[in-house]
């Protein structure tokens, strides 16, 4: 292996994945950098490692995991929250997962979550969304749930242009906008805080391009983009016509629009295309609820989809079993939707579903899906037999309540019996 790095060993054996023509090429045996993760990641971390080498195998290839520090266990190691060689591995070795990292609220360092995402531009969040048998739900049916939430990562007003009140700053910006904007009367007297919200053509169409390709790839019937143009007629507007603009210029025979699916195919997409519509956030978080087999993929702008991801995740049984992924251009970072619960950290107690099922997601983009499949059936009869942890536990009837670790356990057997 050529790579150099000072602070982290690279695994003698295996392979790198690496991206030609627009696609991820796998090898049998690729080296994969995992981050445990902060809190209750050194419990979910290895229960994950554990369930996904026995599907690797179950398949006849091989993981070889390549441990990487960022947060404490970085602290701790080299004094530092995210060394630059541990964000140089995931950008190397390209498909990786990660636990959560913790981020201390006010004073103390940015998120680091949110700087891996940039430093590797891993501009979309997406979180399959689907109900696994017996997990408790509060709806009547969580079935029908069944969606991929695409989430802008890099933009919006998580750009982090804005302006404490009181500062020059804020008041120069103010100035601009009532004086040379002519915006006077709009903001009220008084300390303000001002921030910007920028949504780019760019960073819309890449996203909005993603959502559309995984669709196709996945005989998904629809792409809804999720916006609040009504209102912000610039910003959430300029999504939804930059995203129906990709559509039709990069995907003509492979998309329709609502108008078009009935004017022109009588309200039967032909196969093969994806119907592209569009609605208003605020509708659209009381449509997942009483019209949800309705909605399939969703595109949205960062804001909405931080809402909406999480609203939908409540649906299906909430954070011990909501997965994740961060996927740019050639890499794919998986993780975990739940932070590090840290009053959990360490009692090999918490659920390590999510954190199993984002390394499902992270199978299904190094193209194993037989893997990824049985990581999900066996995830699924383990719930349905009721040997859970003690957050499903203690909602269904009749369940027994294992640690993280004899849960992984026994999920690894699944798969082994089935392979
Ligand atoms: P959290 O997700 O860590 O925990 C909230 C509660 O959810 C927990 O107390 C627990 O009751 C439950 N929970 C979470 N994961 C669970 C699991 N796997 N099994 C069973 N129950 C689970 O959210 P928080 O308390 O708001 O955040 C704690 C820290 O995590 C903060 O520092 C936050 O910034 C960070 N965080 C990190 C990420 C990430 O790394 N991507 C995401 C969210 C929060």
């Amino acid at each position: 292996m050529s790579s150099e790095y000072d602070q982290i060993e690279v695994p003698d054996e295996g392979s790198k994945v690496t991206y030609e023509d627009g696609e991820l090429v796998v090898p049998d045996d690729p080296i994969i950098p995992i981050i445990h993760g902060d809190g209750i990641g050194t419990d979910v971390g290895p229960a994950a490692q554990s369930v996904l080498n026995a599907a690797a195998e179950a398949t006849g290839r091989e993981i070889n995991w390549m441990r990487v520090y960022a947060g404490e266990t970085a602290r701790e190691r080299y004094d530092e929250n995210l060394p630059d060689d541990t964000v140089d591995a995931l950008r190397e070795f390209r498909v990786s997962i990660k636990g959560p990292l913790t981020t201390p609220v006010g004073a103390g360092f940015r998120s680091l979550n949110v700087a891996l995402r940039k430093k590797l531009d891993l501009y979309a969040n997406v979180r399959p969304t689907y109900h696994l048998d017996g997990v408790p739900s509060p709806v009547k049916d969580p079935s029908e749930m069944d969606m991929v939430n695409f989430r802008e990562n890099t933009e919006d007003v998580y750009a982090g242009i804005e302006f404490d009140a009181g500062t020059d700053e804020v008041a120069q910006v103010r100035e601009f906008v009532e004086e040379e904007m002519g915006f006077d009367a709009t903001i009220h007297d008084g300390p303000v805080g001002i921030g910007i919200k920028p949504i780019t053509e760019f960073g819309t169409k890449r996203l909005v391009r993603q959502a559309i390709e995984y669709a196709l790839e996945n005989d998904r019937d629809s792409v809804t983009l999720v916006h609040k143009g009504n209102i912000m007629k610039f910003t959430e507007g300029a999504f939804r016509d930059w995203g129906y603009e990709l559509a039709a210029e990069e995907f003509p025979e492979r998309t329709v629009t609502e108008d078009e699916l009935w004017d022109e195919h009588d309200g039967e997409a032909p196969p093969g295309v994806v119907v592209v519509k569009d609605r208003i956030a605020d509708n659209m978080l009381q449509q997942i609820l009483t019209r949800t087999d309705q909605y399939d993929v969703l595109a949205m702008p960062n804001l909405n989809g931080d809402y909406l991801s999480d609203a939908a995740g409540a649906q299906i049984g909430g954070l011990g079993i909501a997965p994740g992924a961060n996927i740019g251009d050639g890499r794919v970072l998986a993780e975990p939707v739940h932070g590090s619960a840290p009053k959990y950290a360490g009692q090999d107690k918490v659920n390590p579903s999510a954190m199993i099922l984002s390394g499902r997601i992270m199978l299904e983009r190094l193209g194993w899906d037989d893997a990824a499949d049985l990581v999900r059936d066996a995830v699924e009869a383990q719930i349905s037999a009721k040997r859970v942890t003690y957050d499903i536990e203690r909602q269904v009837e009749g369940g027994e309540k294992l640690a993280t670790s004899e849960f992984a356990a026994e999920i690894v057997e699944r798969i082994e019996e089935r392979a």
